[in-house]
């Protein structure tokens, strides 16, 4: 038997058109640098997207599923973007401004982009790519910038503002099939090539309905979020279309993502929210460290993209800024599993600091199992460690393949019955909490027996002269391999390696087989394009004898 239920299509349009109506008060700010920061309501940016998506659509020809890029900071325009582009039909295609030109240009290529929209600010990392970005015969150019960098470019160059200006206000959005594409976004690629990930209409909303639940990010009108994680960060984290949703207010730092306006931002703004990966945290840490400022309208704190670490998470607390753990990757839109301890455990007591330090709980929609190297099912026994591997609504079941290419399932990554392989290993408590010990390509193979990198690195950071820390498998004769541990320390500190490995014995208990005997002193942890630390680049410096290596 059928349901009697009507079967409307789950699309972003709708989640605009609530949005920008019954939450048309509700505002995004846009950090500028200098004087006050630009506001705009959700009802303006409503307007304002059907403006784009009708000037996209008449003046550029975009039609169909054609891809349209965006290479751009966190701020209103992009917000707009997010929606005009999905809303009409075609697909928004996120740009990893920090990713290497080659890796850029590859990525435009491979989605096929026939547009990008652009800020001025970008322009020099833009411009010289042009030549290289076949599909590409449309840049529009948003905010301020040098526009004379594209003189002589093979495209048609469009000022964003002109573009729109006197075009309808609003726009009779299709009905789209809601398995339809919407947005796409490409791994970082922090252990391999970059995969492209296709998310659809009922992905995004789905996720979205998500992400607001009091369980999950659970934030309301009341709320100001400062989105630091950017919006070619998957989506965001899916920031922006929960707060369509819900008309949570946004603050957008632009391409002022340093300690200093961060913490300005922040004292002057007041936001209650703030979402960002582990590394912005350490560095605004510092800031206030140096420069007390009033950071108290920040209560929440949502922390992903690589583990957090203790002493970060103590320290925040110590602030009044209460971390929220939550793990998740590209490929789950992101939202996987988030932190928030079951309630009959004691508020501030040592059981509770402990679940937060987990990844945290799955929610209702992400199936899990545990899959041992022989490809046996683990128990959730909280003891089991083996390959997390997810399904749901809003986790990929495939890469995408290309123009007119069938979508790939490469083997190591999906499962014979469909499920996604995380490369992340960990075990998950009988009452459903994950706890991460590595990703498979970081753990440390040592005789046999694995040495979890994040753990060591963890109790490093615990060191009150250690700023930052990261441990790398290295080749060794007996063993197989051992960690090396790659230390920053804080400025004036003069700790040595022996006393480091101690405090890692007698404060961290780690285990004294696991201890690193290889030591180097670095400047800083080399990152990723979203500010992991990358692994792959210290493995290569070891290889090829360009760190100072200590054997204590
Ligand atoms: P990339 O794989 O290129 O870094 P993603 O942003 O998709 O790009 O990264 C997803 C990965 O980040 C996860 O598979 C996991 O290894 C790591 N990760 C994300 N959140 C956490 C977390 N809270 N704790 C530990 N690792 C995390």
């Amino acid at each position: 038997m059928l349901s009697t239920m009507q079967d409307v299509p789950l699309l972003i349009s709708r989640i605009l058109t609530h949005g920008s109506v019954i939450h048309g008060t509700s505002q995004v700010i846009t950090w500028t640098g200098e004087g006050e920061p630009e506001r705009r309501s959700y009802a303006e940016i409503g307007a304002r997207t059907a403006q784009l998506a009708h000037a996209l659509r008449e003046d550029l020809g975009v039609d169909g599923d054609e891809r349209v890029a965006t290479l751009m900071w966190n701020n209103s325009e992009h917000v707009e973007a997010y929606f005009a582009i999905p809303s009409m039909g075609a697909v928004l295609h996120t740009l990893n401004l920090r990713l290497p030109p080659e890796q850029l240009a590859w990525i435009v290529n491979h989605a096929a982009d026939r547009v990008i929209i652009a800020n001025g600010s970008l322009l020099p990392l833009l411009a010289p790519l042009l030549p290289h970005l076949k599909p590409v015969e449309h840049v529009v150019v948003a905010g301020p910038g040098d526009r004379s960098l594209l003189a002589g470019a093979s495209v048609q160059v469009h000022e964003y503002e002109d573009l729109i200006a006197g075009k309808p206000t609003t726009y009779d959005w299709p009905e789209l099939d809601e398995r339809t594409a919407a947005a796409m976004c490409y791994t970082s690629g922090t252990t391999g090539d970059p995969k492209g990930v296709v998310y659809s209409h009922r992905s995004i909303y789905l996720h979205s309905m998500q992400i607001n639940m009091a369980q999950s990010m659970g934030l309301t009108d009341e709320d100001l979020s400062l989105v630091v994680v950017p919006q070619f960060h998957v989506n965001a984290w899916g920031v922006p279309h929960a707060t369509f949703m819900t008309g949570v207010n946004m603050l957008m730092p632009d391409r002022f993502l340093q300690p200093g306006p961060l913490a300005e931002m922040i004292e002057t703004q007041k936001p209650t929210h703030a979402a960002a990966v582990p590394t912005i945290w350490q560095g605004l840490l510092a800031e206030l460290n140096a420069r007390p400022r009033d950071v108290s309208s920040l209560t929440q704190v949502t922390i992903g993209g690589s583990a957090c670490p203790p002493a970060l998470m103590q320290a925040f607390d110590k602030l009044g800024m209460r971390v929220c753990h939550a793990w998740g990757m590209t490929e789950t839109s992101p939202l996987g599993t988030i932190a928030r301890p079951p309630a009959h455990v004691e508020a501030g007591s040592d059981v509770e600091f402990a679940y937060r330090l987990t990844q945290g709980r799955f929610p209702a929609s992400v199936e899990a199992r545990l899959t041992g190297p022989g490809g046996e099912r683990l128990p959730w026994d909280g003891e089991s460690a083996g390959e997390l591997e997810v399904r749901g609504p809003w986790i990929a079941g495939a890469y995408y393949g290309g123009q007119g290419a069938e979508p790939t399932r490469p083997d190591d990554k999906f499962s014979e019955d469909g499920w996604l392989k995380t490369g992340d290993v960990g075990t998950i408590s009988p009452d459903g909490f994950l706890t991460l010990t590595d990703r498979a390509k970081d753990v440390i193979k040592s005789g046999g027996e694995w040495i979890s990198s994040v753990e060591l690195e963890n109790a490093l950071m615990a060191h009150p002269d250690v700023a930052e820390a990261a441990v790398v498998a290295v080749p060794d004769e007996k063993w197989g391999e051992r960690p090396l541990a790659t230390v920053v320390l804080k400025e004036g500190a003069t700790t040595e390696f022996a006393a480091l490995r101690s405090f890692l014995a007698d404060e961290g208990g780690i285990a004294k087989w696991q201890l690193p005997e290889r030591w180097t002193i670095i400047e800083s942890v080399p990152k990723t394009s979203v500010g992991k630390f990358d692994k792959k680049v210290l493995r290569r410096q070891y290889a090829e004898g360009a760190l100072d290596v200590t054997q204590i």
